[in-house]
């Protein structure tokens, strides 16, 4: 299965916003930056998914960090509950006031990178929604994730994908430790499939340096640009 186009969904690579005074609103201090922001920031997820280099191949990602706008959550999340939503108002002992004027520019952010997703996406097109994860999680290295509805990829699709990375020697998981995948409502059918990396699979989590180390494994940017090449028809580098 060849797709016309493939659009990269990287919605938590950036730190933006953090300092800003009408997005920000959190207390920061070492240990929110150290401990929340360090750990779940997909770093580098940018620059092991970008694939600008090939045709039919778009990326989309989003500018702020997912502490100002959580651009993956859906409208009415679940977690909105939990403080975490699409605006994060608690993250572990930290708590975030936004005053009620600035709620409705930051949700436009949200609004914006939905859109921006939208009019990439076309009939028949792969999302491929790109994030990473600490490795105190889970010992998968490469988790796949796709949702059981109208959107769920070709199943030769999804064994194309598990069996490039498990042949390299990484281990896989499917919907596991992370299930579903970012599909924003369009008024065509198209894929969309998840990829979730483990960061030790790719960085040093102390440092934030990106491991080329490998001696007997292709990294994983060099894997997922194989895979882009695999999925989209338009494979010329
Ligand atoms: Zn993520």
């Amino acid at each position: 299965m060849k797709y016309r186009r493939i659009v990269i969904n990287e919605p938590h690579a950036s730190i933006e916003g953090l300092y800003d005074e009408y997005l920000g609103f959190w207390d920061i201090d070492e240990e929110f930056f150290n401990d929340v922001v360090l750990k779940w920031t997909d770093w580098h997820t940018d620059y092991l998914f970008h694939g600008n280099r090939i045709d039919g191949v778009r990326t989309v990602r989003f500018s702020y960090s997912r502490f100002i706008v959580d651009a993956e959550r859906l409208w009415d999340d679940p977690l909105e509950r939990e403080g975490q939503g699409i605006l994060y108002t608690r993250f572990g002992r930290y708590v975030r006031n936004i005053p009620d004027e600035n709620r409705s520019n930051l949700l436009g952010l949200w609004h914006q990178h939905q859109a921006k997703l939208r009019k990439n996406l076309c009939p028949d097109a792969l999302l491929l929604d790109c994030h990473s994860f600490p490795s105190e999680l889970s010992d998968v290295d490469i988790c796949i994730g796709y949702n059981e509805d109208w959107s769920k990829p070709h199943r030769d699709v999804i064994e194309c994908a598990v069996n490039l990375f498990e042949d390299h020697g990484y281990k896989v998981g499917v919907n596991e430790p992370y299930s579903n995948s970012e599909t924003p409502d369009c008024p065509f059918q198209y894929q969309s499939m998840m990829l979730e990396v483990n960061k030790k699979a790719y960085m040093d989590e102390h440092s934030l340096r990106i491991r080329h180390d490998h001696k007997y494994k292709k990294n994983v940017r060099d894997l997922m640009l194989h895979l882009l090449s695999e999925l989209s028809e338009n494979n010329s580098f």
